[in-house]
């Protein structure tokens, strides 16, 4: 098909399967726009049909042209429907298309999703947006299938990580299985616990015998096997041993589950060997290590034993949490309200100009949270502004043991209307 604007006239109509579910997308052609072209009303009847026929409606616009009055119509169209309406940004892949968007936001589509149809990028995040908006049909995944919680189980050799699965692994009504990871040596841990399902990625590195010396190769590879397992992981449980407290090779592993965007749960492991040290042995120990992983701020802390099997199912409990509220995303609306107020209680602090204004606020993705704010100037808020941010947000909407993400753009001057001027003008 020619990329020229106008040249998609017809109704194209697709059956897809999607993690299990049957569905018919509908692309509605060029319903908008074109309207030298003889068979435009016939388009335009049938692209009315195909949103009163459909289920959810997915609205692309482009993020490189910002908002063009076309848009208004197709978002008037869409929300006419009184249908459930995704706004995708597309060609976000391109710089331009960042500052671009926030007229694209401000339409108020909730969820709004960026995307690269191109480059494929976000798609991922939009077909799950899709699937999750979806009203249910007796076409969907049985019920019992809950979706399950991928957890890496991490730390330096001798930390206790091998104790640490066996003993979940013994714990009562729990099933467990093996399957084959997604490399050829790795092996993940099915378990089963109060309907809940847990797949412990390469349980085979953690369990590979031997590890056990502290010179440089040994930790490295185990920092290596880490890094692999973070990968395929929702939550990261780092285990320490409690006895020697947080190392460098704890903070490079913690790092790299912080920039995967991973949940994080420390777990202070040999706590029976603590024991010794009273109530103040486990204020000690905290503050200690928050002191040395300060970027871990956010991670609850779980005083444990493989040993006795002390709070192995509250650690559990709290993997189910963190993955909850990895997941977690704040209705715009009400993003919009808080970011106002707290903004208004305290100012911006900005590396450059003055007098910056939070004109707008958005999710713009889960697994982690990610936020996007959009001033009215360019520049960048001050690290200490992000952190009042973060911690304000975090206040108020908990995202327990998840990284969040905030990332500042500045609201586009005149080009989006400018552009919308010249397209305007411009017959095509
Ligand atoms: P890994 O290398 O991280 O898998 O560590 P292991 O699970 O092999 O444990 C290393 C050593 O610590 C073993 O001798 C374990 O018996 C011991 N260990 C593990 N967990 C605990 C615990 O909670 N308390 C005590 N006292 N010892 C533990």
């Amino acid at each position: 098909m020619a990329p020229v604007a106008g040249t998609t006239r017809d109704v194209i109509t697709q059956p897809v399967v999607w993690q299990e579910r049957a569905l018919t997308l509908t692309d509605t052609g060029g319903m908008f726009g074109a309207s030298q072209d003889p068979l435009h009303e016939i388009v335009v009847d049938r692209g009315r049909r195909a949103l009163a026929d459909a289920d959810l409606v997915v609205m692309v616009a482009d993020g490189r042209e910002g908002f063009v009055p076309g848009d208004q119509d197709v978002a008037a169209a869409a929300r006419a429907s009184g249908k459930s309406v995704i706004l995708a940004i597309n060609k976000m892949d391109d710089r331009r298309a960042r500052d671009g968007a926030l007229e694209l936001y401000r339409l108020g589509f909730d969820p709004v999703i960026e995307v690269s149809a191109e480059h494929g990028l976000g798609v991922g995040d939009l077909t799950d947006a899709i699937l999750q908006l979806l009203p249910a049909s007796g076409r969907a995944v049985p019920e019992h299938e809950t979706p399950e919680t991928s957890v890496a189980i991490v730390g330096r050799p001798n930390a206790g990580k091998s104790s640490l699965v066996n003993l979940l692994l013994r714990e009562e009504r729990m099933i467990v299985s093996e399957t084959p990871g997604t490399t050829r040596d790795s092996v993940d841990t099915m378990l089963t616990w109060h309907r809940k399902q847990f797949r412990i990625v390469d349980t085979a590195g953690i369990r590979r015998p031997g590890a056990v010396s502290r010179s440089g190769q040994v930790e490295t590879l185990s920092v290596m096997l880490a890094r692999r397992a973070i990968e395929r992981a929702d939550v990261v449980v780092l285990v320490l041993d409690a006895t020697e407290g947080p190392t460098d090779q704890d903070g490079a592993i913690a790092g790299a589950a912080v920039d995967a965007g991973r949940g994080i749960i420390i777990a202070a492991n040999k706590w029976d060997l603590m024991k010794v040290h009273g109530q103040d042995g486990s204020k000690v120990f905290d503050e200690q290590v928050r002191f040395q992983l300060k970027f871990l701020d956010f991670a609850p802390i779980l005083h444990i034993s493989a040993k006795t099997g002390e709070r192995a199912p509250k650690l559990l409990e709290a993997i189910e949490r963190v993955a909850e509220a990895r997941m977690a995303r704040v209705p715009t609306g009400e993003l919009n309200r808080f970011m106002e107020a707290i903004t208004n209680a305290h100012p911006p602090v900005s590396t450059g100009s003055r007098n910056v204004r939070v004109l707008y606020a958005a999710q713009t993705g889960v697994g982690p949270p990610s936020f996007v704010l959009f001033t009215n100037v360019a520049t960048r808020l001050h690290f200490s502004y992000m952190r009042y941010l973060e911690n304000r947000l975090r206040e108020e909407y908990g995202f327990f043991g998840s990284p969040i993400r905030i990332s500042v753009r500045r609201r586009a001057e005149h080009r989006g209307r400018g552009r919308a001027a010249r397209r305007e003008g411009t017959p095509r």
